[in-house]
């Protein structure tokens, strides 16, 4: 995602158009609120000290408090970090929680770090953001490389400034101030979306064909739910390669063979495929749920699915874009597909304020009155404008953001 900016500037150009806004409010919600990168040292294990720089970018707090993930990943830097920050006050505005978008990482890559060695440096990185962050100021969560323990530390060591607080970071673990249902969540709303989207068409999952890129928690939990709801997983990879079987894939043996052995490949209930083959090979519905630029403009022209379910943030490089909509092809966007996760972080937090756990059903069902509410909204912009669902949704999102920054003045 080198082009990450541009990237998301040209889908919100497209939509400002649409919206007729302003030259000063475009200006204005573009421009991040604050961009904040820090030095972090570390002694490491081996007694040497150890550098990484990392990076807390606030785009836009018209409607809330600053949210969004961070990542611990080699190729972190300001752009890309600004750009996932913008797209999160997009993302928090479609499904209308309240809140505003921001992005965090280091750059770092942690597979080369010990558990004590990430510790550190995750706890030296708040003691650089700590001012900054905060329940009703900024709530980081995980993204690419962080989990539940890192969001664990987080909140720790917020505490050691500030006292005690969980509600200044949201994916922590169930155990502590997490939510029931978080795991799941992104996958179960690229299943609503999508499942959404066929009612649309008059079909539903039964029968319908899906290929999932990326096996990780969205895509796993994606393939599951979607497989729950009778459609058929016909294809899935990850970093090690991909399977296929047209007849469906046994997605419990599938999920029990990568944690073994760490990965798809090798699976002997289909028959091995590359990546570039599960996007552009046979079935009705794909979920990238991998890394961003994965469909490229060749990519798109193969493509023989009719719904893209955006589950990574950013799968779609913007010249595909304009292929898969000349050819018909529909995507929902990242934007709103892969929304159930900070949708049910906006829950974690509410329950972290009220110091009441909600049981996971009532998790579940509020997600997809707020998922159901989004895509309704998305979609009924679509057809208003005539314009597709990605576009409609930086619509939506954007005409909210700029009605809040107007009412709130200078
Ligand atoms: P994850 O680390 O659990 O899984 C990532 C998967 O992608 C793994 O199966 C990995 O093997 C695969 N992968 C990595 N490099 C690959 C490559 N070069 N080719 C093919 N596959 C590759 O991560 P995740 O949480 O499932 O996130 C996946 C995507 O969804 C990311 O883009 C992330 O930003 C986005 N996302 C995640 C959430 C969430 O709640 N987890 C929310 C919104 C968006």
């Amino acid at each position: 995602m080198s082009n990450a900016m541009e990237d998301v500037r040209r889908f919100f150009g497209t939509a400002c158009k649409v919206l007729n806004l302003s030259q000063d409010l475009q200006t204005q919600l573009i421009t991040p609120h604050r961009e904040l990168r820090v030095e972090c040292n570390i002694r490491m294990d081996n007694g040497s000290v150890g550098t990484f720089v990392g990076y807390r970018v606030q785009h836009d707090n018209a409607r809330g408090p600053f949210k969004g993930g961070l990542r611990y990943h080699p190729e972190v830097d300001a752009n890309e970090v600004t750009a996932l920050a913008s797209l999160m006050t997009w993302k928090t505005a479609v499904v209308d929680v309240p809140f505003g978008g921001g992005k965090g990482g280091i750059s770092v890559d942690p597979k080369k770090l010990s558990a004590h060695e990430l510790q550190r440096l995750t706890r030296k990185f708040v003691d650089g953001i700590h001012d900054i962050i905060g329940p009703k100021v900024d709530i980081p969560a995980p993204d690419m490389n962080t989990n539940p323990q890192i969001m664990a530390w987080i909140m720790d060591q917020y505490a050691a400034h500030h006292g005690f607080e969980p509600g200044v970071v949201t994916g922590k673990p169930v155990d502590l101030f997490g939510s029931l249902g978080r795991d799941a969540a992104t996958g179960r709303g690229c299943m609503i979306t999508a499942e959404a989207w066929l009612k649309e068409q008059g079909k539903s999952f039964a029968g319908t064909k899906v290929a999932v890129q990326g096996f990780g928690n969205v895509g796993s939990w994606a393939a599951r739910l979607m497989r729950e709801k009778g459609a058929i997983i016909v294809a899935a990879s990850d970093v090690t390669g991909g399977v296929r079987n047209n007849d469906g894939l046994d997605i419990d043996a599938l999920m029990a063979h990568a944690r073994a052995t760490g990965g798809v490949k090798g699976f002997g209930g289909g028959t091995a495929t590359t990546n570039e083959e599960v996007l552009s090979g046979p079935c009705d519905v794909v979920v990238p749920a991998a890394l961003g630029g994965v469909i490229t403009p060749a990519i798109a022209k193969e493509m023989q699915a009719k719904l893209v379910v955006e589950g990574a943030n950013g799968p779609t490089l913007p010249e595909a874009d304009t292929i898969l909509q000349q050819r018909g092809i529909t995507a929902i966007p990242d934007i709103l597909a892969n929304a159930g996760g900070v949708t049910v972080s906006y829950f974690e937090w509410v329950q972290n304020i009220q110091q009441f756990r909600w049981e996971e059903e009532r998790v579940n069902t509020e997600l997809t009155k707020y998922l159901l509410k989004a895509y309704d909204a998305v979609s009924k912009a679509s057809k208003k404008h005539q314009i597709d669902m990605r576009t409609a949704a930086f619509v939506v999102a954007i005409e909210r953001v700029a009605s809040a920054t107007a009412m709130r003045g200078l």
